[in-house]
């Protein structure tokens, strides 16, 4: 068994690009995946990098406006390394909020009717929209073409794996050399246990989504007490999302979407992709890890969508499906180490896992490097829960 710097816990956009990452750092780096890589929640996004949006905590906002800015030149190089494209959409997002809600980065504007009119003719003259210079893409090209620019990188993924514990070791553990990862002489990660092997790496990073919470450590327990006396695991937990899409209704070609625009309103977004088909999303459900689709609410969605945009009723129903987001207690990702020292999270981004998905991976390959990351962590820290 080839020995690694590094391992990450997970293949979703958030273990990709920090495996890549850390390769590139030089570091090297294994991932071991559950399933096949980008197949959940990452696999079921709508793709919006929607770094203007009021809903954006304003501990959020510095992250999601540099990850935003990041994206232009983070999919040219994975494009590049893949040979394969990720419909990066610039086309901008024109949307209606909730009462009085603002966006929330300063190059968005209003819309007159007349406008409004010209750049989307076939939306409603509805007042009260905005412009949001924002990005779209499509997640499962992202997470093909991730997959591919890791392995290009030089990273190992091993799939249909799944990690059930965190190796720990005593004494001064085997680091790499890439920088100055704290005083680790006591009780510290070593590796991963699986149901089929165990890997070993000085450096492990628990990017498990909706699921990082499910491994445990073997060590002393991290300080997660909040709520159920002192837990072992990271505290995240599902939040379904649903969603439909729609393909014109006829078998003519498509020359592109009959909507040029994401679309948001408080009820609904539509996400159009190049090759003419239009997402509807997304429910936000407590329902533990159920990823079932339900026929009543994924026409509701379609109902809403045709509320937002009627020329929707020219297009018909083409898939439905569900995912998984990572959530946490506060809805706030958790970015950084842990009390046992080598054991890293980057989960719980929740609703904007693909926004954040380079920035999240540039801070984390600092700290992992020992550097002082561009962005103060400590509101991400897994230490709040304390
Ligand atoms: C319907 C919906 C719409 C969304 N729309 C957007 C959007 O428009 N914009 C946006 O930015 N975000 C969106 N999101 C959120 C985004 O999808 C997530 O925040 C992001 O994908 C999280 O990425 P991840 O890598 O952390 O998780 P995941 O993609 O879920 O990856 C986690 C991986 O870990 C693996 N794993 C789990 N347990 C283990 C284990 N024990 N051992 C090994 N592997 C394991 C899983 O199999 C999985 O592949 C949406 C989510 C949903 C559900």
């Amino acid at each position: 068994m080839q020995s690694h710097d590094a391992i990450v816990i997970g293949a979703g956009v958030i273990g990709l690009s920090l495996a890549r990452q850390l390769q590139l750092a030089g570091l090297k780096t294994l991932v071991i995946e559950k399933h096949e890589p980008a197949s959940e929640s990452s696999y079921a996004a709508g793709g919006m990098i929607a770094s203007c949006d009021p809903h954006i905590p304003d501990c959020l906002k510095p992250l999601a406006a540099a990850s935003a800015q990041m994206y232009p030149e983070f999919v040219r190089v994975i494009e590049l390394e893949s040979d394969e494209a990720i419909d990066l959409r610039r086309t901008g997002t024109i949307a209606w909020f909730a009462h009085d809600d603002e966006p929330g980065c300063e190059s968005a504007r209003r819309l007159s009717i007349d406008e409004l009119k010209r750049i989307e003719p076939l939306l409603p003259s509805r007042p009260g929209a905005w412009f949001l210079p924002e990005r779209s893409l499509d997640p499962r090209a992202l997470g093909r073409v991730l997959t591919k620019a890791a392995k290009h990188a030089g990273v190992d993924i091993v799939t249909g794996s799944a990690v059930a514990e965190i190796l720990t070791a005593t004494g001064a553990p085997q680091l790499p050399s890439l920088g100055n990862c704290g005083n680790v002489t006591a009780v510290h990660a070593a590796g991963v246990i699986t149901s089929h092997a165990t890997y070993h790496a000085g450096i492990v990073v628990n990017c498990a989504g909706a699921w990082a919470g499910q491994i445990r450590t073997n060590g002393p327990p991290l300080p997660f007490s909040r709520d159920s006396g002192e837990r072992n695991e990271i505290p995240t937990r599902p939040i379904k999302g649903q969603m439909v899409s729609l393909v014109p209704a006829s078998d003519a070609p498509q020359r592109g979407p009959i909507i040029q625009h994401v679309v948001r309103t408080p009820d609904v977004y539509i996400i159009p992709r190049s090759d003419g088909r239009i997402l509807l999303g997304a429910t936000v459900e407590d329902a533990g890890f159920d990823k079932r689709v339900d026929p009543d609410t994924i026409q509701k969605l379609h109902q809403a969508g045709i509320t937002a945009a009627p020329a929707l009723a020219l297009m018909r129903i083409h898939d439905a499906w569900a995912g998984l987001r990572p959530g946490t207690p506060d809805n706030l990702p958790i970015i950084g180490g842990t009390s046992l020292p080598g054991y890293f999270a980057s989960t719980g981004h929740y609703r904007d896992g693909i926004m954040l998905a380079p920035i999240t991976a540039h801070l984390m390959t600092q700290l992992i490097g020992g550097h002082i990351p561009d962005f103060d962590l400590a509101p991400f820290s897994a230490a709040r829960f304390t």
